[in-house]
């Protein structure tokens, strides 16, 4: 068959690569960065060039299974299958009220254009306050900071890579993630960029990461600490006088609030505390504080801690004081061709309601999902009962996963949505398998919101979905039409009557580059047939300035000192004083995650070619702690916690910071009850570092997972290495 060209946006992780892909209409033949895709320029990642691996997995399901009573599984055809998930998810909110049915909506939902557009809707239909979501595992404080300052949980200001002049990385390792909350593929093109513009690139980190090799200065920093070293930050510009507010200051409200709140944390404190030398702090904030473009950024290491949410809103206040914001080189918003928060009024979000057992509050609609077993486990009125997933594996990536795995056995119902039979699914009673990656079209909805430039792009399917296959969005649209049929909410017609792709190109249409909001440039405004025409995607231009119009809080000002960080601050303090673990046993560590540019949390590890070479599910700790704890080298150990324990081959090396030990999280595939013949080989598999974290360790303000920091012990291990085949 003859060869033949398809660009679309890689539609894996957040960095929207664009993709160039040889094809004979059936097979792929190759996978190639796209060199004129406007955002990512040709650059890939090894997951990219093997989207074409997920396609082909013999083991991806393509009908619809039903777990029959001999725990054996059957497929079914797609009515059967809606009817009887319709009629049980039903019978349950009949019998025990709408809450007694929790949604999981896992992370690879956020990428699935049909699936975005229609899950509200299906919440919406099913009226259950247990919504969960990876949201409140590691981002929550990105978006509880957005929300409390600029008036909208999506409201997230991006560092402006490409024109900054000094950048301060704070717990993040772009070059394996190609930027998270920060869009950004090719990132280590950006960071040496800024680097031969002759500006500097500073990174934090308990642990010298794949990033830090590109960057002008790596420092340790104690996990869990960040939030002294911030308060140190701001100490110092207060107290130097290096705010330069400047028009900023007319659409603030609360600066006063700040005044002398950060006197405490003076320089000598913080460097005891946080392990960073004094004269570090000193001669970095000077340098980021007067330099004319600069930018503060912090990521998944940053939300992962006890006081993640506080973290973030500190990042602001200093990018904010100093200038470094919404100008660019600094911190900025993006203005995207379809912007689902625009024009959008301030409404409440936050403790609207709180979990049942725990009583911790809701935020956007969601629960945090370290309360997801209990709410299960424990009895009672509004004890979850019946489940629905989408694309997720939380029995992997949920704090204390063990704990999970106890609870979806004695659920009444689960449907899970997903093209695997996973650690999570294989406990459904019914999975719906969509599509693969390739199969759908896709568009961006989310991360264009995130993205380090403004660019749009659409991307066709490249190939047709098997006979008797349903669009992701097909089978929400069929579930939203049974959940409605007991819902106390009319469903919206909108939904019902326009695909997703129409609703798209509306919101182009009437976006801020589209033909309906300029009448008068009728020809060159946006529509979605302009988009597809483009092949490659438009770009449209670096990040703008955006004050005031961007804010969406009830007065239109930034919210510079919400009381929920004052409040929060308080632990901070009185913690100064006596921190905790500054001395820990001989054989304790302070726990830290880790991700790989061949990972994508649990997802991946199904594909050969990406689990190959060197075991990475390994558990880092400083040679001074193996020696002290006589350790060698790939010998095994056992980290325990007081959640559980697993056996895991020990890693020596000088790149992470005595006292800490890192271990990567998605990994833990089980043979049991899976289809994941790959993931589950010995070898392969690792254990999952969710068998010991701790469902109650918690961020107190924003209610995020606070992985990052545990206390462990780590002793030698009496089992043998499982072997690779
Ligand atoms: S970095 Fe992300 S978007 Fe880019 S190719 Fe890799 S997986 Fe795809």
């Amino acid at each position: 068959m003859k060869l033949q060209k398809h660009y679309r946006v890689c539609n894996l992780c957040e960095a929207m690569c664009g993709l160039e892909i040889v094809h004979d209409g059936q097979t792929v033949q190759s996978v190639k960065g796209d060199q004129n895709d406007p955002l990512s320029k040709g650059s890939i990642c090894p997951k990219g060039a093997l989207i074409h691996e997920l396609h082909s997995d013999p083991n991806r399901l393509k009908r619809p299974l039903r777990k029959k009573g001999d725990g054996e599984w059957e497929e079914i055809d797609w009515q059967a299958a809606f009817d009887i998930v319709g009629n049980r998810i039903n019978q349950v909110r009949r019998e025990y009220g709408d809450n007694a049915v929790g949604l999981y909506l896992g992370n690879p939902t956020v990428h699935n254009f049909g699936m975005m557009m229609l899950a509200g809707e299906m919440k919406r239909m099913l009226g259950s306050r247990n919504s969960f979501s990876p949201t409140s595992m590691d981002q929550l404080p990105h978006h509880f900071m957005a929300y409390y300052m600029f008036g909208h949980s999506l409201n997230i200001p991006i560092p402006d890579i490409d024109r900054t002049e000094y950048m301060v990385i704070f717990g993040a390792n772009p070059l394996a993630s190609n930027g998270s909350l920060m869009s950004a593929p090719g990132v280590h093109g950006r960071l040496m960029d800024i680097r031969k513009r002759g500006g500097k690139v500073i990174q934090f980190d308990p642990r010298e990461n794949e990033t830090s090799r590109v960057v002008d200065e790596h420092h340790f920093v104690k996990p869990n600490t960040d939030v002294y070293f911030l308060l140190g930050i701001l100490h110092l510009i207060q107290k130097e006088n290096w705010t330069a507010l400047g028009n900023l200051g007319n659409h603030i409200t609360g600066l006063d609030k700040l005044k002398d709140l950060a006197i405490e944390f003076i320089p000598e404190r913080v460097a005891k505390i946080t392990g960073v030398p004094e004269d570090v702090l000193r001669r970095i904030t000077k340098e980021y504080a007067l330099a004319d473009k600069a930018v503060l950024y912090g990521r998944m290491g940053m939300s992962t801690q006890e006081h993640g949410g506080l973290c973030h809103w500190l990042s602001a206040v200093i990018n904010i004081l100093t200038g470094h914001f919404d100008k660019p080189g600094g911190a900025m918003f993006t203005t995207p061709a379809f912007d689902i928060k625009r024009k959008k009024k301030f409404h409440k979000a936050h403790k609207r309601w709180q979990s049942r057992v725990r009583g911790l509050p809701e935020f956007d609609g969601e629960l945090p999902v370290s309360a997801m077993a209990e709410e299960m486990l424990t009895p009672g009125k509004g004890q979850i009962r019946a489940l629905i997933t989408n694309a997720g594996n939380p029995v992997l990536s949920s704090p204390n996963g063990k704990r999970l795995e106890q609870a979806l056995p004695k659920l009444d119902f689960m449907v899970a949505v997903d093209i695997f039979m996973n650690e999570t699914t294989r406990h459904a009673d019914i999975i719906l398998p969509p599509p693969s990656h390739l199969e759908i079209e896709h568009y961006d909805l989310i991360f264009n919101l995130l993205a380090v430039s403004d660019n749009v792009k659409f991307s066709e399917p490249l190939f047709q979905p098997e006979k008797g296959q349903m669009y992701d969005w097909q089978i929400a649209r069929e579930l939203i039409k049974r959940f409605a049929s007991i819902s106390r909410k009319q469903p919206s017609k909108l939904y019902q009557w326009l695909t997703p792709r129409q609703l798209l190109n509306l919101g182009l249409l009437t976006g801020p580059y589209g033909k309906l909001s300029h009448p008068k440039r009728w020809f060159s405004g946006l529509s979605l047939k302009k988009v597809i025409d483009s092949t490659h995607g438009i770009s449209l231009g670096p990040l703008k300035p955006r004050i005031p119009e961007v804010l969406l809080t009830a007065d239109g000002k930034i919210n510079i000192a919400d009381d929920v960080f004052l409040n929060g601050l308080d632990k901070v303090k009185t913690e100064l004083s006596e921190h905790p673990y500054q001395s820990l046993d001989r054989d304790q560590f302070l726990l830290i995650g880790r991700r790989h540019l061949r990972n994508n949390n649990s997802w991946m590890h199904n594909t050969a070619a990406l689990m190959k070479g060197k075991n990475r599910c390994t558990a880092m700790i400083h040679p001074d702690n193996a020696e002290r704890l006589q350790f060698v080298d790939d010998q095994r150990v056992t980290v325990s916690s007081q959640t559980g324990s697993i056996d895991i081959p020990v890693e020596i090396t000088n790149k992470i910071m005595p006292g800490v030990v890192s271990i990567p999280h998605g990994f833990g595939h089980k043979k049991e009850g899976t289809r994941l013949d790959v993931a589950t080989k010995p070898g392969n598999a690792g254990v999952s570092v969710n068998d010991i974290t701790d469902h109650n360790r918690l961020d107190p303000v924003t209610g995020n997972a606070a992985f990052s920091g545990q206390v462990v012990s780590i002793k030698s291990s009496t089992t043998a290495t499982p072997k690779a085949e």
